[in-house]
């Protein structure tokens, strides 16, 4: 990766952490789960409301790192309007992306802006923190919302 995507990776992720998107509780959620990330300390709610199959609403609040804030709010972004089953292949991309070898270069190919995380795999313990939103989520969709811990 070149130094000057780098810079602007950080720049998103800075940005999205000072001003995180979709912030706050939904009051009229119809599925709500917490993700805990112990490592870091990163604390998350997420709250989802459904039209059908589609997320026609989503919000989190909590605390936690830059990574975490970051990731959930451009996760947020990118999930809203979209079916359950756009949002899984979505989740593996973005799981595949952030836990491969660093080695090899990052396959971003649709992920958009969610790729300025591809530089998380080079921290290894910072891919829980990249991943924490991604896995409330998938407990929000189960039918048995419960604590999810990245552990
Ligand atoms: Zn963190």
């Amino acid at each position: 990766m070149n130094l000057d995507l780098r810079d602007l990776y950080q720049e998103v992720i800075l940005d999205h952490n000072k001003r995180p998107r979709n912030f706050g509780v939904l009051e009229e959620a119809d599925r709500t789960a917490e993700g805990y990330n112990p490592l870091c300390g990163d604390k998350l709610t997420l709250y989802l409301q459904f039209d059908g199959e589609v997320i026609r609403d989503v919000r989190f609040d909590g605390s936690g790192c830059a990574i975490s804030k970051a990731s959930a709010s451009l996760m947020t972004e990118s999930i809203k309007g979209k079916s359950r089953k756009e949002v899984e292949v979505l989740f593996e991309r973005f799981q595949g992306m952030v836990t491969a070898d660093s080695a090899t270069s990052p396959n971003t190919d649709h992920l958009g802006k969610l790729s300025v995380f591809a530089g998380v795999r080079e921290y290894p313990a910072r891919v829980k923190c990249a991943v924490l939103a991604w896995h409330t989520l998938r407990s929000a969709f189960s039918l048995e919302p419960k604590v999810v811990t990245t552990e």
